[in-house]
């Protein structure tokens, strides 16, 4: 595994940006480089009402559709390799109208959270999930970096064990979680807390987040 370190920017800088993105209000510059490990790694894209374009160039049999008839769900499918039919030689041939899930992808979610981003067809973006160094301007950065990754792993662990409450299994549903309600883990009253007691904090949490708080 290539795990040289890739410099992912400053964290706090990053952390806005990634909080706005997920609020739908702006999107993050991935430095990807000559990376294109999540264009291999076996996603099946949802395709919205903006992708036609894309959605137009999509073989027919990697063009899947789910949902009711009168509301169906595109997906773009992936190459028996794993990789997006609109990729060549390692470029994307539909860069400038790619669909909005690849616009948002940001696999620095899991270095910040300190999780792979899935199993062996996620390999290639693993080693950039390792390889991910962020800078950190102040202690206070390095402190919500490391809140980031204790939310990311109270969730993990407690996912179905705390009753009424059902926490986002994947990966990907984990670390955006903890992206939202890592605050819980800065929170000096909830220092000495039981996990029932976090786990409705970072519920409360989450809440405030799609709130706008
Ligand atoms: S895996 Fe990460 S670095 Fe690689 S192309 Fe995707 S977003 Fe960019």
């Amino acid at each position: 595994m290539n795990t040289s370190p890739v410099p992912a920017g400053s964290f706090a800088e990053w952390l806005t940006q990634i909080q706005q993105a997920l609020r739908g209000q702006g999107g993050t510059d991935v430095p990807c480089g000559e990376c294109v490990g999540c264009c291999v790694s076996s996603y099946y894209i949802p395709l919205r009402a903006g992708d036609a374009q894309v959605a137009a160039q999509v073989p027919r049999a990697l063009l899947h559709v789910t949902g009711p008839a009168d509301a169906p769900q595109q997906w773009m499918g992936y190459g028996a390799d794993g990789h997006c039919p609109m990729l060549r030689d390692r470029h994307c041939t539909v860069y400038a109208q790619r669909p909005q899930t690849c616009r948002d992808y940001d696999c620095r979610i899991f270095a910040a959270a300190g999780l792979p981003a899935g199993d062996e067809t996620r390999r290639v973006i693993n080693e950039r999930v390792a390889a991910w160094q962020f800078s950190y301007d102040s202690p206070t950065a390095q402190n919500a970096h490391q809140a980031v990754t204790a939310a990311a792993a109270f969730i993990a662990a407690h996912q179905h064990d705390i009753d009424g409450i059902r926490f986002p299994g994947g990966p990907t549903g984990i670390a955006v979680l903890a992206l939202k309600v890592y605050g819980v883990f800065l929170d000096e009253a909830l220092r000495d807390a039981d996990a029932t007691t976090i786990a409705w904090a970072i519920i409360a949490a989450s809440k405030a987040f799609e709130a706008g708080g």
